[in-house]
């Protein structure tokens, strides 16, 4: 017999497929007519190009945005917003941009059209993590969730083969713990099982052949579907692990994603067998975890998180601070075995599922 759930969707305006920049103006248009464009530096070309499209319905481009929004980053735009009187903003970019245009939204309520360039997912979610003296919080308010999406495969074409391949891992982590959430229900479960699918199919061909248009769409397409995922249900140990681990070693937020995924699936596998077999299948292998390992080894990503910077000692450490605030995960936080699970990942050994 079927069993009771709760299906909480987020209200979103989607365009998607090749060439969807050129309706970003149209688009643009149903928000405000004095809009701020936001980027990081190294995007900050793209963004002065699309500036010059929208014409007179762009007031100014602010290109400061940063890995895990830092708040000075975000006062600095907001004086911006206030100098040019912007009534929106557009964000082009990674999940660090649409970060930024999610902070300004927070505390102005202005209106956000974002057009992504990662696999990141951050658009499709109501959750903004910022960074203040050092430490990252994170908030979930409908006030962080863009009005408008516009996905344009052409601009994902740019995105170095490395960074597609540790941004997709990261984009299936969302899907891979939505299928085991506590909130997990049928609809999420659809869209994380085709968002894995379609990711796995398309990142060994991308970084085979970083141009191959097909394999774009495809992932785009499935980052679209885990970023769903992440807005609409609860993570787990997985997405606390690597808040952690990222904040207190200064770790780059895609790799740690794409190390620590299959070591985290290891650790919550029996407990959630049939999330396990549908992540299993999606995947196209016999197991979840090792699949997700093999899947990173294919695509070339680091498996080690000695090789991103983090450093032995800060094993125990590590363990400490991920159960220092309990929240849900489907098998209990045992600091042991935690602590096991650190050291694999650390070390780059493949998953353990009798961890
Ligand atoms: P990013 O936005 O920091 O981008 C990484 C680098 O790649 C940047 O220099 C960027 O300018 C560049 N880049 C982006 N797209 C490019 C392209 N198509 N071609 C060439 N260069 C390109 O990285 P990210 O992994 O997308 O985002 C990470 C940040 O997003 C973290 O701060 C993370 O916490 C946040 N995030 C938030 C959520 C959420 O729901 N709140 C979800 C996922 C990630």
């Amino acid at each position: 017999m079927g069993e009771s759930f709760v299906y909480n969707g987020h209200p979103a305006r989607v365009i998607f497929g090749f060439g969807t920049l050129s309706k970003v103006a149209e688009e643009t248009r149903r928000l405000g007519r004095r809009a701020l464009v936001l980027s990081t530096p190294q995007q900050a070309d793209s963004a002065r190009a699309l500036a010059a499209t929208l014409g007179d319905l762009c007031v100014g481009v602010f290109t400061e945005a940063t890995m895990h929004t830092p708040v000075d980053v975000t006062e600095r735009a907001l004086e911006t917003v206030r100098k040019l009187e912007a009534d929106c903003t557009v964000a082009l970019g990674g999940g660090s941009t649409t970060g930024l245009g999610k902070a300004i939204a927070l505390r102005t309520d202005l209106p956000q059209l974002v057009i992504p360039t990662t696999y990141a997912g951050s658009e499709m979610t109501p959750i903004l993590g910022e960074t203040e003296r050092g430490a990252k919080k994170t908030v979930r308010t409908p006030k962080a969730l863009p009005e408008t999406v516009v996905y344009d495969v052409d601009l994902t074409m740019s995105l170095p083969a490395s960074l597609s391949a540790t941004s997709g891992l990261n984009a299936i982590a969302h899907s891979v713990e939505a299928l085991y959430a506590e909130e997990a229900n049928p609809v999420v479960s659809l869209m994380a099982c085709e968002g894995i699918e379609a990711l796995a199919k398309a990142l060994p061909r991308i970084v085979e052949k970083p141009g191959d248009r097909d394999a774009r769409w495809q992932a785009l397409y499935g980052a679209w579907l885990s970023g769903i995922c992440l807005g609409a249900v609860g993570m787990g140990l997985h997405h606390k692990l690597c808040h952690t681990l990222g904040g207190a070693f200064d770790l780059p937020h895609a790799e740690t994603h794409s190390i620590v995924l299959p070591h985290a699936a290891a650790y919550n596998a029996r407990a959630t067998q049939p999330a396990m077999a549908r992540i299993a299948a999606a995947l196209g292998a016999d197991e979840a975890p090792m699949g997700l390992y093999d899947l990173a080894g294919r695509i070339g990503v680091k498996r080690a998180l000695r090789d991103i910077g983090m450093p032995e000692a800060g094993i125990p450490r590590a363990a400490e601070m991920a159960l220092a605030n309990p929240y849900w995960n489907p098998r209990p936080l045992d600091k042991q075995a935690i602590e096991r699970l650190i050291e694999r990942a650390w070390s780059g050994a493949p998953p353990d599922p009798t961890i």
